[in-house]
Formats: C-alpha cells, sequence, structure tokens
C-alpha cells in the first residue's frame, strides 16, 4: 500500500529531524521526548484525514475478453445473464471501455488513498476473467464500506452525455447505496463540470444484486459521444472525475457517521 509507504516516510523524516537537532546540540528534555512528540504529531494529522480507517471497493468494469458463459442476475433468481462483457469504446478514440474503466480507477484509488482510505481493486489488469458475481462477492469477503462499480456509457443517441449512477432497488443494501449515490452526484458535476444524466434504482445489474455492502455503478459518461469520449481520455479530466468522486464519498461518509 502506497499510504503505509508514505507514512514509513514521514516517521523517517521525523526520526532524522530529530537525530539532526540532538547532534546539532539541541535541548533535548528527557532524551526521545521530542522524537516521541514529533511521531505523535504526525500520527494525530494522519489519523484526522477524511477516510482514515474506511474500506473502498472499486471494480473496474469488464475485462479484456468477455466471457459468455451464464450465471444468475441475483442470490434468489434463476435469470441469467452474461458473466462478464468486454464493454463499449469510444466512437471517436475508438479506446476500450475497460481500458478506461482501469485508468479512472488507479486515479480514483490514488485519490481515496491520499484522502486516508485503504482501497481494494477487483482487477489491476486487462487480462483477468472475473465474473459480475464472483466481484461482488470479493468485496462482500473484505466487508468495504462502499464499492464503486467504474464504468463508462453508451447510447445510440450520439448528443447522450453525462455521469449516471446505479443502485439496486430491492436488496439489504438498495437504501444505503442510494444514500451514497446521492452523496456521491453532486460532487462529481461540480469537479468534472459533467451534467447529473440519472440516479436509477433497478435490480438489473449482477454485480448490485450480488452486493452485501452499499454499492454504486458509476457511469463516468458517454463514449457513444465524441465530446464525451475525448474528455474520458483526457488525464486532467480523469483527475477531476477522481476528485469529485472522493469528495463524494468523503460527504456520504461524514453524513452515515453522523459527522
Ligand atoms: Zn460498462
Amino acid at each position: 500500500m502506497r499510504i503505509k509507504m508514505w507514512i514509513a516516510a514521514l516517521l523517517g523524516l521525523v526520526c532524522l529531524t530529530a537525530a539532526l537537532a540532538e547532534d546539532g546540540g539541541a535541548t533535548i528534555i528527557g532524551e526521545d521526548a521530542p522524537r516521541q512528540a514529533m511521531v505523535e504529531s504526525v500520527v494525530e494529522q494522519l489519523e484526522r484525514l477524511p477516510l482514515t480507517g474506511v474500506k473502498i471497493g472499486l471494480d473496474p468494469g469488464h475485462q479484456a475478453r468477455g466471457n459468455n458463459e451464464k450465471e444468475t442476475v441475483a442470490p434468489n433468481s434463476s435469470e441469467k445473464k452474461a458473466k462478464v462483457t468486454s464493454g463499449t469504446s469510444g466512437v471517436a478514440s475508438g479506446v476500450p471501455e475497460y481500458v478506461l474503466n482501469l485508468e479512472i480507477a488507479f486515479r480514483l484509488r490514488d485519490a481515496l488513498e491520499s484522502q486516508g482510505a485503504e482501497v481494494f481493486m477487483t482487477r489491476e489488469t486487462h487480462d483477468v476473467d472475473i465474473s459480475n458475481q464472483e466481484r461482488a462477492k470479493m468485496m462482500n469477503a473484505l466487508g468495504v464500506d462502499l464499492v464503486l462499480r467504474i464504468h463508462c456509457d453508451g447510447s445510440e443517441n450520439r448528443g447522450a452525455n453525462g455521469i449516471g449512477l446505479y443502485c439496486s432497488r430491492s436488496n439489504a443494501i438498495a437504501e444505503e447505496s442510494y444514500r451514497a449515490a446521492e452523496a456521491i452526484l453532486p460532487r462529481v458535476c461540480e469537479a468534472t463540470g459533467a451534467k447529473p444524466h440519472a440516479t436509477v434504482q433497478n435490480d438489473n445489474y449482477t454485480g448490485q444484486n450480488w452486493s452485501e455492502v452499499p454499492c454504486v455503478m458509476v457511469e463516468c459518461g458517454f463514449l457513444s459521444n465524441p465530446d464525451e469520449d475525448r474528455l474520458l481520455n483526457d488525464e486532467d479530466y480523469q483527475w477531476k472525475l477522481a476528485t469529485g468522486l472522493t469528495n463524494g464519498i468523503i460527504d456520504y461518509i461524514a453524513a452515515r457517521d453522523g459527522a
């Protein structure tokens, strides 16, 4: 985890600073008192980050090759859907959705970790074969506070644009997931300038239906819209998405914890 390396580096710097102060003949009251005080101050500041102690799951949607074998769409359903598809692709860029989803998820992971969160990802490469049901079960087993499923949208209407959030409607996590979506949408639209396309509750998605922890699918924009396709491929815009999603998660967690 990069956040742990960062903490270790900070503590190392503190100890070095303290050692130099001692070498320079600084007045030391009690042998390790200044060093201890500085270490405590750094730890205290890290503990004050808004997402310290919060576990976030990220599921970068799709993978290089879809898997058309079937799996049940929900725990108590006999309806089956493909295990995982390969997604859409950019109408202007030609870039596959699964590539963009992972790029955005990596930036989001960095943004969340910078705010103290512990982040778990269902995949970190494209060459995997993990069904939507399996992805949900991975996050259930980890007991994360919230899962974001990162996707990009497609439509036959080239003008369609904006950010859409999707949650389950009927399972145990439906209400809490919707609360998270309502906190996230204004913040991600504020950071990106994108239009809020929709906040939808339905039972259409295997990944949300199998989730036992709050779960929101984020459709970051429309790859069928040439302008939005270009934006989604822009590194600065991806950072805006990551920042806005992180701000929304901070708001959600603060409201959940009554802060
Ligand atoms: Zn998708």
